[in-house]
């Protein structure tokens, strides 16, 4: 499943093609994704222009000269080519079409961007730029991870007095955007915390922590989606999808890499979902 970095990277690989660029056409090929498309979705976007791309959380926001914003999320499985020869460091023809493309868009500058999702957990929709944050799938969102709201003082009221525990917390959309199972794994990890520990019970120091590190390991993961984006090797026009390296996640029985540390590995489950951690040097 997408996690913030990788939406991230989908978003800038798309950029090239589509911001500042005119949509000349799009192929709606079915009605609904997890819900119903927006109404007459073709005709609202052809004809305007990508005037700025940029994400929330999970999601990726298309401002439109129509003063419309195309609101978009990968879901579970939803995957999203670019072709077309015009664009410089993507040099991908145009694929054959597949089963589950279900949106297509054309764009002036000759690219091609297919949204492909075999599951159907994904979505998109429409609504005005100037009221997008009041949408219900971004008004209860939390403050981003790279903003100026989301800082130690914010994450220390925030867990105050919170019982559940610390992985739960840090997984609540309303706190912080855009943090998902594997990077929440990794973020306590580097911040020596147990998933299990309650989250009103750590220190205020501990809890400051916190911050740094997540802006760190989500970092160090879009880093490692943007040198996926410049390898030609492996590009092949799907965004987003790309080799990271783990201190943690689904790493159960191995070797823990903190420095001086000899534990290993354990998974544990927390509300229906993995949680691998170092018993020996996460408290
Ligand atoms: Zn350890």
């Amino acid at each position: 499943m997408p996690e913030l970095p990788e939406v991230e990277t989908v978003r800038r690989g798309l950029l090239p093609a589509m911001e500042g660029v005119r949509i000349v056409g799009a192929d709606v090929n079915r009605p609904d994704l997890r819900w119903p498309l927006p109404a007459n979705l073709a005709e609202r976007l052809t004809g305007t222009t990508v005037d700025r791309l940029r994400r929330r959380s999970k999601y990726i926001l298309a401002d439109l000269s129509s003063g419309e914003t195309l609101i978009l999320h990968l879901g579970m499985s939803g995957r999203i080519l670019v072709s077309g020869d015009p664009l410089g460091q993507f040099h991908h023809h145009h694929p054959a079409p597949e089963k589950h493309d279900h949106v297509v868009f054309h764009m002036a500058n000759g690219a091609r961007i297919t949204f492909n999702d075999a599951r159907r957990f994904g979505a998109m929709d429409l609504a005005g730029t100037e009221s997008v944050e009041d949408h219900v799938l971004l008004r209860g969102l939390g403050p981003e991870p790279f903003g100026n709201a989301f800082n130690e003082n914010y994450l220390v009221n925030a867990l105050k007095g919170k019982r559940a525990p610390v992985k739960s917390a840090l997984l609540d959309q309303r706190i912080v955007a855009g943090l998902g199972n594997i990077y929440v794994c990794e973020v306590l990890h580097r911040a020596g915390i147990s998933p299990a520990r309650h989250a009103g019970r750590i220190s205020a120091t501990r809890v400051a922590s916190l911050v740094p590190l997540v802006r760190e390991v989500l970092a160090d993961a879009i880093d490692a989606g943007g040198s996926s984006l410049r390898d030609y090797r492996q590009a092949d026009g799907e965004l987003g999808y790309f080799q990271h390296t783990f201190r943690v996640y689904d790493r159960e029985g191995e070797a823990c890499r903190t420095d001086g540390c000899d534990g290993r590995i354990a998974r544990i489950v927390q509300s229906g979902r993995s949680s691998f951690y170092c018993p020996k040097c996460q408290r």
